[in-house]
């Protein structure tokens, strides 16, 4: 996997514990469930290190797509992005397998990754 994709994955994770965390709603549901949730504070400084790691354009696209979908990043299976369910177009395709580049779906225009065993 590029990179920099890894590093978006891996923030979109973040953002959905940081999240989780920060609902007190949800963090009730998960202690009544027997997890302990832990202190955001520890998230949140995960979060500004892996930040400056991530490419600034990369991270533009990501903060507004997170603004408008659940996930931002999205894998494609079947050459279909799991985003939108549009197929994605053949030379898009191998140049996501190529990995040279981070891509975003022409359709919905989240960042796509590809999903490997
Ligand atoms: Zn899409």
């Amino acid at each position: 996997m590029h990179d920099q994709l890894h590093l978006l994955v891996s923030l979109q994770d973040l953002d959905t514990l940081i999240k989780e965390t920060g609902d007190a709603k949800r963090t009730a549901e998960l202690e009544s469930m027997g997890f302990s949730v832990g202190n955001i504070e520890p998230l949140n400084s995960a979060r500004a290190h892996l930040i400056e790691k991530i490419d600034k354009r990369y991270l533009r696209i990501y903060d507004r797509l997170s603004s408008k979908h659940v996930r931002a990043v999205v894998p494609v299976e079947n050459k279909t992005c799991l985003g939108c369910f549009q197929s994605v177009p053949p030379s898009f395709f191998s140049e996501i397998t190529a990995d040279r580049v981070v891509k975003v779906c022409e359709n919905c225009g989240r960042i796509l990754y590809l999903l490997t065993g």
